[in-house]
């Protein structure tokens, strides 16, 4: 049946059912594959014909959470890797050779900051960091030997918001990749290939799991540029196990009834802790008092998960509040059914110089909830305990 509902696509993209003729996709945990003769087995490797060979190329289970993640995305074509950062280090690895120069925005993930400033230069790959909200220094930022420009909105931890249809006609002018990690969004939230994106990817360890068990990565867009990606990872080897690739396709069958909550019980928290007279500054995107709100409704369906907030007090008092949760985890992950907290200045981000937090928007007090599915006057009544 021909759809383009996001709920129906996510939950009946599957693959071909086996002799069993099973409901649900069964678990394909084989390293290979056998070849009915030495012709097929010819025609395969030489890319004649299409066909699973072994599982660092492709795998059943792989290949229909990439057919799935396409179509949520809006993509045509897709690649898995066994780890968020996999997919951001293959992409760059894939597509840029030294003497290439990437643009990013300031406040990447932390493993992503360290790809661009401790592994890349290596290799002779340079970077030049904007700040999100200074728009008129992207052009600037734009040199003869750009090719990429990486952003991910919202930012982490600090939840700006970047113009994605602004950003893609700036890249498509210098003839610039505009590469988006959408890890915070989800296609359910937001599909930045609409907007000109070449390339989006996703830590699947994140929202599209959803439940704080398995590692994960995807990267879709062109099909020129996934060809490329394609033969830097199958022999390079970065892939993504069938397990864990079975495990993200089932997850994606709720993600959008998952985003839906987690974006409800977001915006309830942030309009709390708006209200909340210990709170110095709230930060969420569906939050009207955000300085980009106006940017965030017309590219994101809904707020998300996060909320971050700058508790009174600073840095000391932002701990003593992370030490009286009860319910609320101290844990590294977000994206999670479980309500998450964490201290970027003194975790994540705590390898930047403190002039580079407060750069990234990072505050010494700023606290970063990943709001998760449990009931909302649960979250709400921890953290107001918290902070008594
Ligand atoms: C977690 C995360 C990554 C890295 O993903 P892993 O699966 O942990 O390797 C990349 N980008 C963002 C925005 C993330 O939150």
């Amino acid at each position: 049946m021909k759809t383009t509902k996001f709920e129906t696509l996510a939950i009946r993209t599957q693959s071909e059912r086996s002799q069993y003729n099973e409901h649900s996709t069964p678990l394909h945990l084989t390293s290979s594959y056998v070849f009915n003769d030495a012709e097929q087995m010819r025609a395969m490797f030489s890319d004649e014909v299409e066909g699973n060979i072994y599982s660092r190329f492709s795998n059943p289970n792989t290949t229909e959470l990439i057919d799935k993640i396409n179509l949520l995305e809006g993509a045509e074509a897709g690649w898995a890797t066994a780890t968020g950062m996999a997919a951001v280090f293959t992409t760059f690895a894939a597509l840029l050779a030294s003497g290439d120069h990437i643009v990013a925005c300031r406040s990447v993930f932390g493993s992503t900051n360290s790809v661009l400033t401790k592994l890349l230069p290596k290799w002779g790959i340079t970077h030049s960091y904007v700040d999100v909200n200074e728009t008129q220094k992207w052009e600037e930022a734009i040199l003869p030997n750009t090719k990429i420009i990486y952003i991910e909105t919202p930012t982490n931890p600090a939840v700006d918001i970047i113009d994605l249809e602004w950003l893609g006609k700036l890249a498509k002018k210098y003839k610039v990749l505009l590469v988006v990690d959408n890890c915070f969004a989800t296609p359910y939230i937001q599909q930045p290939i609409k907007y000109g994106a070449d390339l989006v990817i996703h830590s699947a360890t994140k929202y599209l799991d959803g439940q704080g068990r398995v590692l994960g990565g995807l990267i879709v867009g062109k099909k020129e540029l996934i060809a490329e990606i394609k033969l830097f990872a199958r022999h390079s080897g970065p892939a993504l196990s069938p397990f864990n690739a079975w495990t993200i396709s089932k997850s994606l069958e709720t993600l959008a009834i998952r985003m839906e909550k987690h974006s409800e019980n977001a915006l309830k928290l942030a309009e709390w802790l708006e209200k909340n007279n210990q709170v110095e500054l709230v930060k969420y995107p569906f939050l009207p008092s955000h300085p980009q709100y106006e940017v965030a409704k017309k590219q994101m369906k809904l707020g998300g998960g996060i909320v971050t907030f700058v508790i009174k007090g600073g840095v000391e008092k932002g701990r003593e509040f992370l030490d009286k949760l009860k319910l609320i985890s101290l844990t590294a992950n977000l994206g999670d059914t479980r309500t998450i907290a964490t201290h970027p200045a003194s975790t994540t981000h705590s390898k930047l110089t403190e002039e580079e937090r407060l750069e990234t928007g990072i505050l010494p007090g700023l606290i970063r909830i990943s709001t998760g599915l449990e009931h909302i006057d649960d979250i709400i009544n921890d953290i107001e305990q918290a902070m008594k």
